[in-house]
């Protein structure tokens, strides 16, 4: 196997950081193929704690190349911040091991502007965005009138798209949303500025990738969010901007998508969400509070309190199939003796329809009545676990459960959140 695609397979925050850096050392080269700086990885090595938003987990490996594909918007202010942040504490950050795509599109202060004002305007259909910008920047690319990384490497060219970008989005900014217009030789002379401390990182990642593909080099594709948050196959509109699968990986990243040998998912034990939109198994009892507060969700880039709930295996098996998901691991599996007894989603009802399969076709899923099953909880404490026979019999039986009701193997276990916190099971 030589290249694998790892994805989140629920509503995003599932410990993809500390899988994807754990997986990072069996590999050569590390890509990110969408999304922006709204994901943050957390990984944990040693005492230390790092928080990845953009530059991809296997930085914090010597060696390993790390790509930011064309599929991800870069706002070269946070990316730049990321690198002097991981400077600053003694990791490496070079031309080298951190290649940045230069047809990515950027992120500039117009979209975050106007993200942040949009939403007020949403009022109670708000879709909860992080305010970053990444929506608007990724709207512009479909419509035509974005910029890329390529184009802050060019005076002239630069001067000329930014005048006419910022034409429109000042009109925007003053005239409907009624705030001052920003400045453009500021902004030209700032993110020009920006894209000469990005040029020596600056190449065709796509290109880049492919040669190490054919001279038998390791990659690993690192998902961001999940996949229920795809703008196509998630729960639209309340969703991310790009396509966070397997499937974003050929145009993310240019590469071809009949070279990825092998996909796994990534799911927590239970549920989570940040923001708005529908979710089905979501906890409103102390139950809800219980796993919230002792799996620490809160947002590693917004801080804000995480929906809790049960695992919903409808949700899971359909971001799975989706992605061709070979294999799958269940992360904060050490939460749940949080609980007393254990509930997972195992299909949806709307009137007398059953669904077990994820009804996509649904406009709003967020009236679904779940059915569950139930199961004893446990008490041990798990995170000193390493070896599946050291498991409680109990455990053992609810993953085995989770196996079954979600039809794909589970590859690996994750009780911690330190980088050696994980079961391996030798399957998928
Ligand atoms: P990501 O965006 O999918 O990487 O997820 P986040 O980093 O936002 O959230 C995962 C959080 O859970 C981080 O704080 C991790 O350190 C932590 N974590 C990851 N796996 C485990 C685990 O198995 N158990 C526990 N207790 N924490 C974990």
């Amino acid at each position: 196997m030589t290249t694998l695609s790892v994805f989140g397979a629920q509503w995003g925050d599932e410990g993809k950081g500390k899988i994807i850096d754990r997986l990072a050392d069996r590999v050569d080269v590390v890509v990110r193929y969408q999304g922006g700086a709204n994901a943050g990885h957390t990984v944990i090595v040693g005492n230390e704690k790092y928080v990845l938003h953009l530059i991809p987990s296997g930085i914090l490996h010597k060696g390993r190349v790390n790509m930011i594909g064309g599929g991800v918007a870069i706002d070269p202010i946070k990316l730049l911040e990321e690198v002097d942040g991981l400077l600053e504490r003694g990791v490496a950050v070079t031309p080298e091991n951190l290649r940045v795509c230069a047809s990515a599109h950027v992120i500039f202060e117009h979209h975050k502007r106007i993200d942040g004002l949009a939403e007020v305007w949403r009022g109670a259909g708000r879709i909860g965005t992080t305010g970053r910008g990444i929506g608007p920047a990724y709207a512009d690319k479909t419509a035509r009138t974005g910029l890329r990384i390529s184009d802050l490497l060019d005076a002239d060219r630069f001067q000329a798209r930014m005048t006419a970008a910022l034409a429109e989005k000042n009109a925007l900014i003053q005239k409907v949303h009624g705030e001052p217009a920003l400045e453009l030789g500021d902004q030209v002379e700032r993110y020009l500025a920006l894209g000469e401390r990005l040029r020596p990182f600056v190449g065709d990642t796509g290109a880049e990738l492919r040669r190490a593909h054919r001279a038998g080099k390791r990659i690993l594709f690192e998902g961001a969010q999940g996949l229920m948050l795809d703008i196509d196959h998630g729960t639209y509109p309340y969703v991310t901007s790009s396509n966070t699968g397997t499937g974003g990986i050929a145009n993310g990243a240019g590469f071809p998508p009949n070279k990825i040998d092998r996909a796994w998912g990534i799911a927590k034990a239970y549920c989570t969400r940040v923001g708005e939109g529908p979710f089905p198994t979501e906890l409103f009892d102390a139950d809800g509070d219980a796993i919230r507060k002792a799996g620490k969700e809160f947002g590693t880039t917004t801080g804000r309190p995480r929906r809790a709930g049960w695992f919903d295996a409808v949700a899971v098996r359909y971001a799975l199939e989706l992605c061709g998901a070979d294999g799958w691991i269940a992360t904060k599996l050490d939460i749940l003796d949080a609980v007393d007894e254990i509930k997972v989603g195992v299909a949806y009802r709307v009137g007398d329809q059953r669904y077990t399969e994820y009804p996509a076709h649904l406009p709003n899923i967020e009236g679904v009545e779940v059915e569950y099953e139930t199961y004893p909880g446990w008490s041990d404490d798990l995170s000193g676990v390493r070896r599946w026979e050291d498991l409680p019999e109990v455990v053992r039986s609810y993953v085995d459960e989770l196996e079954r009701l979600v039809g794909v193997p589970i590859v690996m276990l994750s009780v911690g959140p330190e980088r050696d916190s994980v079961i391996e099971r030798n399957k998928g």
